[in-house]
């Protein structure tokens, strides 16, 4: 795979060896991450990257567009077909640039938006003071509920009545649940805002029927497309017709010069593959997995956030445990289980430190892990937390993964 790169600068080579074994060797419960295809990574890794395409199909800027032309329109129709969406922009770089985006077209500078907090599992682009989203706007936090640890739906209505948010944004990095969209939308028509749903963690998760349909009701449906969707790294907007010159203009010119059209590939092969019902069989398996993982979990001692997961992602709340959500990643990771730190809500540590630890299924399921391998990571997981002073403990659990690893290998 890294042939041409090992003769040409065998420094970077060494690199990805390294990257690449660590891909295989350890088990990745990042809720963010997965494998994309071999498909999809030769698309991106193509002569698509040497074409400048500023513009859209038919409207560009540049000669010689007429291949990657074909290549937009084949990723847009497929998305259209795959979401129901009326109006798709497949140009946007990453979920965060799709949601300035979003912000870019339909506000101006401080007016206000509601969003979820960072430490209840919002993205930092939904507001946090140290984004542009915090920056250029008045951003009111919403969250969930102490005693349930689930959106609270009607403190989220109260605070829209009284701050009047021009945009409320619904979605989330870390939230274990469903998303009321229908509800959400009721809220933002009662205020007169715009409902933008960021789905850039479910987004698979909705193509397969498992996730309520944001498209019905949100002026504005923002993912990315290589998380749970499993294509090459980028951005998606879908909208309806009404707002599509508005989004495509103010991705280009107004964000974005040329297109990343090796990417812009990749997506069109991904969205091919999200059309198979392998595909929702796999997205199935995500859930499946992700229930099984956190039921071992609880079995054998951690406190899950809301009590479990309906989605492809749990959160470990370890303060019982007297470990801090750094020192358990770096632990898990030892063991060769890579997870990351997170805020749970009420959170009473810095970012940088936390009480919790996200764990998430999307990656492990590519491998073809089943419910089974869940309860011996799961329990693993609680092995390596509760006897952390146990060097016999860390040693069992590594030749754990090590196994799993081998029988599971990641899809090439
Ligand atoms: C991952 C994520 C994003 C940002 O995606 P990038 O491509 O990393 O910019 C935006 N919103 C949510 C909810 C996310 O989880």
């Amino acid at each position: 795979m890294i042939d041409y790169i090992e003769e040409v600068d065998p420094e970077i080579a060494e690199i990805m060896r390294l990257e690449i074994e660590k891909q295989e060797t350890k088990i990745n419960l990042i809720a963010s991450e997965n494998y994309a295809s071999r498909a999809v990574m030769e698309a991106q890794g193509s002569v698509m990257t040497n074409k400048y395409a500023e513009g859209y199909s038919g409207k560009r800027y540049y000669g010689g567009c007429e291949f990657v032309d074909m290549a937009e329109d084949l990723a847009i129709e497929r998305a259209k077909e795959l979401f129901g969406a009326e109006h798709v922009n497949v140009q946007v770089n990453s979920g965060s640039a799709a949601n300035m985006a979003v912000y870019f077209a339909v506000l101006k500078f401080n007016d206000p938006i509601l969003s979820m907090d960072l430490s209840h599992g919002g993205h930092l682009s939904h507001g946090s003071p140290v984004s542009f989203a915090g920056k250029f706007y008045d951003v009111t936090p919403y969250g969930v509920e102490r005693e349930t640890e689930m959106i609270d739906y009607d403190r989220l209505e109260e605070l829209a009545r009284k701050k009047k948010p021009k945009l409320i944004v619904a979605g989330a990095s870390a939230y274990p649940r469903l998303l009321d969209f229908k509800r959400f939308r009721e809220i933002a028509d009662e205020v007169g805002a715009y409902l933008m749903a960021d789905v850039a963690h479910i987004a698979g998760l909705i193509v397969a029927g498992l996730h309520p349909d944001p498209i019905p009701y949100a002026h504005f449906v923002t993912t990315t497309t290589h998380k749970t969707l499993r294509g090459p790294r980028g951005g998606m907007i879908m909208c309806q017709e009404e707002y599509a010159s508005l989004i495509d203009r103010t991705i280009f010119p107004g964000m974005q010069g040329g297109p990343f059209m090796h990417v812009i590939a990749a997506k069109a092969v991904a969205f091919k593959e999200a059309q198979k019902p392998e595909f929702a069989e796999y997205q199935r398996q995500i859930v499946k997995n992700s229930k099984s993982l956190a039921e071992e979990l609880e079995r054998q001692g951690m406190r899950i956030v809301s009590g479990g997961t309906d989605n492809h992602l749990s959160l470990i709340d370890l303060t019982a445990h007297e470990i801090t959500g750094k020192d358990a990643e770096k632990l898990i990771d030892k063991a060769g289980i890579i997870v990351n730190k997170n805020t749970v809500p009420f959170e009473t540590k810095g970012p940088f430190v936390t009480s919790g630890i996200r764990v998430g299924t999307p990656a492990v399921t590519t491998r073809g892990m089943k419910e089974s391998e869940m309860r011996i990571i799961g329990e693993c997981i609680s092995a390596i937390i509760k006897e952390r002073d146990d060097p016999k403990v860390l040693e069992d659990v590594s030749e754990r993964v090590a196994e799993l690893c081998r029988e599971y290998p990641v899809p090439l």
